[in-house]
């Protein structure tokens, strides 16, 4: 069984608009069998460094999917941020529209805070300095968070969809855009945009060789106007092992480095300890 996305969350809709959050989170059950994709390249680019951790494959041999790490590992916590940025949407950044946020990659270099970047590949194109910066410090790690921005499910939010014959193109578009942009080690994570995923997107990924990694803590930093009330809800959210999704996309969550300023020492002060997704996932799969 595929286990299914637990909760309608407003994390995962930028790009989107509000008035239709049907759709996002739920997993759906496919109509029939489809046929496994054909191209059996990975997707994941070669690498001089040890392989980072992935999940085995899930029941059946689907994309597996990681949601939050073990709870008795310990008090770690791992932020992570979508940086999304939608195909169509170059125009609106051309107008000055601001899709990057200096400020919060800054704030978490200044808070030495490790964390997990979802980039979208047109968000790499749109700021290849500030995605390979990102890329090369090794206090982030990047991910996968699609080319497009599309949907990979039939109803997502007011995304466009992808067909299936398109799926892992999009994911390997990703990956070229971070290479060009000077992204040394992209990571085989992957993160659907908004969220929304089913049976037919996981085992269309397959051969992909990605690890899907969701959340168990939303923090409601999408389109958010109050960053006390962004910083409440993660603090009430967080467990151990717990995976937070925020953005880092002025445009569409403008209060999020004001949030992470407030989030970050109070964990701490509670004993929580920040670490990149990779580590949850390690830990999930006994290395
Ligand atoms: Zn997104």
């Amino acid at each position: 069984m595929i286990s299914r996305v637990r909760g309608v969350t407003l994390a995962c809709v930028l790009g989107a608009t509000l008035a239709s959050l049907t759709g996002c989170g739920t997993a759906q059950e496919p109509p029939a069998a489809h046929p496994a994709p054909s191209a059996p390249r990975a997707a994941i680019p070669p690498s001089s460094s040890p392989r980072p951790p992935t999940l085995a494959p899930g029941p059946g041999g689907l994309t597996p999917v990681f949601r939050n790490g073990p709870r008795t590992h310990g008090r770690t916590v791992a932020l992570t941020f979508d940086a999304d940025m939608t195909a169509g949407e170059g125009p609106r950044a051309a107008a000055g529209e601001r899709f990057d946020n200096p400020r919060l990659i800054a704030a978490l270099r200044a808070l030495k805070v490790p964390a997990t970047v979802f980039m979208t590949g047109r968000w790499a194109e749109q700021y290849p300095v500030q995605a390979r910066s990102i890329g090369r410090d090794p206090l982030f790690e990047i991910a996968n968070h699609s080319y497009s921005h599309y949907a990979f499910t039939g109803d997502c939010y007011d995304l466009p969809t992808l067909s299936q014959d398109r799926m892992r193109a999009d994911v390997e578009r990703a990956y070229t855009a971070f290479r060009r942009a000077g992204v040394p080690e992209p990571m085989p994570y992957f993160r659907f945009p908004g969220g929304c995923y089913d049976r037919l997107a996981l085992k269309t990924l397959t051969s992909a060789g990605v690890t899907v990694v969701q959340w168990d803590v939303v923090s409601g930093d999408a389109f958010a106007t109050d960053a006390d009330a962004v910083a409440r809800q993660v603090l009430e959210g967080v467990r151990p092992g717990s995976v937070v999704v925020m953005h880092c996309t002025t445009s569409a969550a403008p209060v999020t480095e004001r949030a992470v300023r407030t989030v970050v020492p109070e964990l701490r002060r509670r004993g929580f300890r920040f670490v990149k997704v990779s580590e949850l996932i390690g830990d999930a799969a006994g290395r």
